[in-house]
């Protein structure tokens, strides 16, 4: 019988890059991928534990799917749950046959063996590796833009979050395997390369070269044929200078950093153990604003943290308005297992946090509407993503990580994307921009130049 798999995924970019991963490996091992679960012979939810609504949306799909495992279809819970929960998974949802976090995705061809010889508790929860999860069989759905991991796990130890319990402490890539893999992006066409790492920051060349961050995203942004470099996430403790000299001093590196606060209280940030304090994080800020070219700055922001005074509150409130972020992510406070701030309990009722995250959201979208304004007039480089056919309409990225919806009059079908051009912004609401397109002929072979104005990004709030 062909064997055939269907993979949902939740959660970060970690986690979807980790999906491209197990798909290049199964692929490799025999497997086709349909678009459906009825077409599968194999269900694999690559699942994300950081939120309890994100966990529970993975245990009811696992609740529909008895009827199926009984006909012979086999269910395989992968990534973050499954590290957390582990064995316990087989007890909520005995149909299921295969537990594996992601510290354990090399050795997903031998347990695809195990499944295969009828083993029904197969198991992959040791954090046995030392590198991080590498393969050359990566099936990329972007055929521009490419994610690649540097770094994984987390020797942090914030008070909330279950990550170090889920993916393990630190583990770099060396320089020369993330220099060699960017050079095979660049040779498949790639020209645009997000870095990833659950805290790129602390990234430490275990090679005898020693390189810090800032000098491999440096070398990377360097790659002939690579355009443009992100990197996500970073921690403000381990956010140093150089990341913003080398974001000076190279055009190829994104104008955009992603440096989630969390709260905007001293007080606050002690309690979640994020070990830098509110004037810390803001010197950051400074270092970005004095940059040669402008940083788009985007954040995370918790409300309803246990102990979160009506004044910490307003203190991100304020710190919105001090920063001016182009965007930021918005979540409510939610206890996770095995984390230290469970002890503090849940002590700020639901409907605080609703309150208080409608408010949030509320004064940043004034933000954006305000920033987004102001960008009517001038002129974007836009890597074009996608078309969409129904609204006429391209979709572009600038390098600040701002997304913009443009017409263009001389195209046909789908010769734009991938290519690189000049936007003339026309529109803004709060949370998108519209735009004509002004290059005649796609800006292929010109190295990027930082946005004209620079002043855009993404336009969410959340
Ligand atoms: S830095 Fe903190 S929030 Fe980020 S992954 Fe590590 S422990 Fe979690």
């Amino acid at each position: 019988m062909e064997k055939t798999f269907y993979i949902e995924t939740f959660g970060c970019q970690m986690n979807v890059h980790d999906t491209e991963k197990v798909t290049g490996t199964l692929v490799q091992q025999g497997f086709r991928q349909v678009d459906t679960i009825e077409e599968a012979s194999h269900v694999f939810y690559n699942t994300c534990s950081i939120r309890d609504k994100a966990e529970q949306k993975v245990f009811n799909r696992l609740q529909h799917s008895k009827r199926d495992a009984a006909k012979g279809k086999v269910f395989a819970v992968i990534g973050c749950v499954a590290q957390q929960e582990g064995q316990k998974i087989f007890d909520r949802a005995p149909h299921v046959s295969l537990v594996a976090g992601s510290a354990s995705y090399a050795r997903l061809p031998e347990m695809l063996v195990q499944l295969e010889a009828g083993n029904k508790r197969v198991t992959g929860l040791a954090f046995d590796a030392t590198e991080a999860f590498d393969t050359p069989f990566t099936r990329r759905d972007n055929p521009h833009r490419a994610y690649l991991t540097i770094i994984e796990g987390c020797d942090k130890a914030c008070s909330y979050c279950v990550v170090p319990f889920t993916r393990g402490p630190e583990r770099s890539r060396t320089s020369a395997s993330v220099i060699d893999e960017a050079k095979r992006l660049a040779d498949s066409g790639y020209t645009e390369i997000q870095l990833l790492g659950q805290n790129v920051n602390s990234y430490r060349d275990p090679s005898r070269d020693s390189w810090d961050f800032a000098t491999l995203l440096d070398a990377v942004g360097r790659v002939p044929g690579i355009r443009r470099v992100r990197f996500t996430t970073s921690h403000p403790r381990d956010f140093h200078k150089p990341i913003i000299d080398a974001i000076d001093a190279n055009p190829n590196l994104c104008n955009h950093v992603h440096l989630p606060v969390q709260s905007g209280s001293t007080k606050v940030l002690d309690a979640m153990r994020r070990l830098y304090t509110r004037e810390q994080y803001m010197e950051r800020i400074e270092w970005m604003r004095n940059a040669k070219r402008p940083i788009a700055i985007t954040s995370d922001i918790i409300v309803g943290f246990p102990g979160e005074t009506e004044d910490d509150f307003q203190a991100t409130l304020d710190l919105l308005e001090e920063v001016q972020y182009e965007s930021i992510f918005s979540f409510k406070y939610s206890p996770r297992p095995n984390t230290a701030s469970l002890t503090l309990g849940d002590q700020i009722p639901d409907e605080e946090k609703t309150r208080r995250i409608m408010m949030v959201q509320e004064r940043q979208r004034a933000i954006q509407a305000k920033r987004n304004v102001s960008l009517v007039g001038t002129i974007e480089e836009v890597n074009v993503e996608a078309y969409h056919e129904a609204a006429g309409q391209w979709m572009g990225r600038t390098s600040r990580n701002r997304t913009i919806n443009f017409r263009h009059a001389n195209d046909d079908g789908s010769r734009l994307i991938g290519t690189y051009m000049h936007v003339r912004v026309t529109g803004a609401g709060p949370s998108s921009l519209s735009g004509e397109g002004l290059s005649e002929q796609p800006l292929l072979g010109e190295s990027v130049a930082p946005d004209a104005e620079g002043i855009s990004s993404s336009a969410r709030v959340m």
